[in-house]
């Protein structure tokens, strides 16, 4: 099985990368867990950031400004620059394809304010802005006949002998098979890891860092693994979301006494600091639209009045609702270059499981669906032209004896149910590698986590069968999240000083 460009993950970021990898000529396969639709970009509610100005004053100037603010000082100018420039063509790039972003009364696209922003900035299609993206961008690569191969689960990334990248090993989750998929270049596309926080968290169960583990064994460097978002509102009793488009339209954050604690729409984590501290005192804390009236919460919040009355039982057009501050965006990843172009030479990386250094210590609401389109393109691109570059024939690769762990895992004894391991990394991770960090605890996360590791052996799975085996892959994604709790607690060991989303407080 051979490729010019292998993707690995379909969501905004393989989907752009395979749409521009296909414009210049190559042969491109997408490889996917999960089915397109069932990514993540599909939760994507609140919108995308470009300074079109549309409906006040707004310029490119002040989006670098902000983005850069909210970094803390952790994010290279030129990439922020270069992303923020892109950002009016990303939208109309998208526009011409045919995401139905929502329109003001004269046509144009709509937008809303999110924090930390300065202007009224989000392009978004009412509160289902990725959905749309990511629907679209699928038919998109249907119609360009994109290969996508869905329910294929990345196990490791082939090298040569001098280390580079030339493919991917993988399990087909239908068969149960092991396929070897070699290709000139490969980009990785899979997604966040804030699942490590298991239901303390607004994510996917997708979100296991699968990616970012696989390339750090093939020796990719990582870099800003310390930085994870924590958003203000999770619904309290499920962490599902409800958009910072709720405060964006003019929701308050109230606490049990009605009194209003902070700025609603400050950088997220300022204002999930200010939550926990609230609920350090024993208060509880609440989302309150209701001053927005029924028919405003229809047309422009309409999925997050639908999900406060599925998931918490209350109607925000009459009620407060309840919420906490949950892991929701990671900003660390694999580090790449401006060319999206990994430590490893052949290997590319965009999307939240890359850090292409715009995000910094605290990523802006909006920023993220915009990085996808704007990288996720630079990365279909630049593993295009490598794939020019590379003169060897393809019957040149030669692989490396890759390590098959599945072959491992049948001899693991199943005596420690992983799933309820898998759990109490959540609550740990929750408690002492959360909003705020202390030096003490996080040692203890580390001791627990390295413990966790060497009893993967006595672990393993109860099903045998070869067909659909999510036993098997779960464990599997348990096992490169351990690997990521690693990188991220040692990552935040070694930053001593508090720097957005990462706080430190004294013993
Ligand atoms: C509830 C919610 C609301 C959000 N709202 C906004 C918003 O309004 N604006 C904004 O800018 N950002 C928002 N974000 C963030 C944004 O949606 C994500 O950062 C972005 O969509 C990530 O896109 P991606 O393509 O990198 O990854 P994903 O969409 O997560 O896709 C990852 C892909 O990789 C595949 N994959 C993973 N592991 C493997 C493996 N082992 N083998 C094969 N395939 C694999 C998955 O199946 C999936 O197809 C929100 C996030 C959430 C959770």
């Amino acid at each position: 099985m051979k490729t010019d460009v292998l993707i690995i993950g379909a969501g905004g970021a393989g989907l752009c990368a395979a749409l521009a990898a296909k414009e210049a000529g190559v042969d491109v396969k997408i490889l996917t867990k999960e089915y397109p639709t069932r990514s993540q970009t599909c939760m994507a509610q609140g919108g995308m950031n470009a300074a079109l100005a549309n409906v006040s004053e707004d310029s490119i100037e002040a989006h670098i400004a902000n983005t850069l603010k909210s970094a803390h000082g952790e994010a290279d100018e030129e990439a922020v620059r270069y992303m923020c420039s892109e950002a009016p063509n990303a939208v109309a790039w998208l526009d011409s394809i045919g995401v139905c972003f929502s329109r003001t009364k004269d046509g144009k696209i709509a937008q809303r304010t999110l924090g930390g922003a300065s202007a009224p900035r989000a392009c978004y299609a009412q509160d289902y802005t990725g959905l749309k993206i990511l629907h679209t961008l699928y038919d998109r690569c249907l119609q360009k006949d994109v290969e996508i191969l869905n329910e294929r689960f990345l196990l490791d990334l082939l090298q040569k002998e001098d280390g580079s990248v030339c493919g991917a090993l993988i399990l087909n989750i239908r068969t149960g098979e092991v396929e070897h998929h070699f290709a000139k270049s490969v980009i990785l596309a899979t997604g966040g890891y804030s699942r490590i926080y298991d239901k303390y968290s607004t994510n996917s169960t997708a979100s296991t860092g699968d990616g970012i583990a696989a390339a750090k064994r093939a020796d990719a460097k990582l870099l800003g693994m310390e930085f994870v978002q924590f958003h203000p509102t999770g619904l309290k009793n499920s962490s599902i979301l409800i958009s910072e488009s709720a405060r964006g339209e003019g929701g308050y954050l109230v606490n049990s006494k009605g009194e209003r604690f902070t700025n609603e729409l400050a950088p997220r984590d300022e204002v999930s600091r200010a939550i926990n501290a609230e609920m350090q005192k024993g208060e509880e804390v609440f989302l309150d639209i209701r001053h927005l009236g029924e028919q405003f919460i229809d047309e422009n919040l309409p999925q997050e009045r639908k999900l406060a009355k599925l998931y918490e039982n209350v109607d925000p057009v009459y009620d407060l609702v309840p919420i906490k501050a949950v892991a929701h965006y990671t900003m660390g990843g694999i580090e790449v270059d401006n060319k999206s172009q990994t430590s490893v030479n052949g290997l590319f990386a965009c999307g939240e499981c890359a850090n292409h250094k715009v995000h910094g210590a605290n990523r802006l609401g909006g920023n993220s669906l915009l990085e996808i389109v704007v990288f996720g393109r630079e990365a279909g691109k630049s593993a295009s032209n490598f794939t020019f570059c590379d003169d060897k024939s393809r019957s040149d690769y030669e692989c490396k004896k890759s390590e098959n762990f599945l072959n491992a895992v049948k001899e693991f004894t199943n005596e420690i149910n992983f799933y309820e391991k898998r759990e109490s990394v959540g609550e740990l991770f929750y408690k002492k590698v959360g909003i705020v960090r202390r030096q003490r605890e996080l040692l203890e996360a580390q001791k627990e986590i390295e413990n966790l590791k060497e009893l993967l052996p006595m672990m393993g799975v109860k099903d045998t069968k070869k067909i659909y085996n999510t036993n098997l892959t779960e464990f599997l994604e348990f096992r490169n999240m351990l690997d990521v709790c690693k990188a991220v607690i040692n990552a935040t060991l070694a930053r001593d000083e508090s720097c957005g989303a990462h706080y430190m407080e004294a013993e």
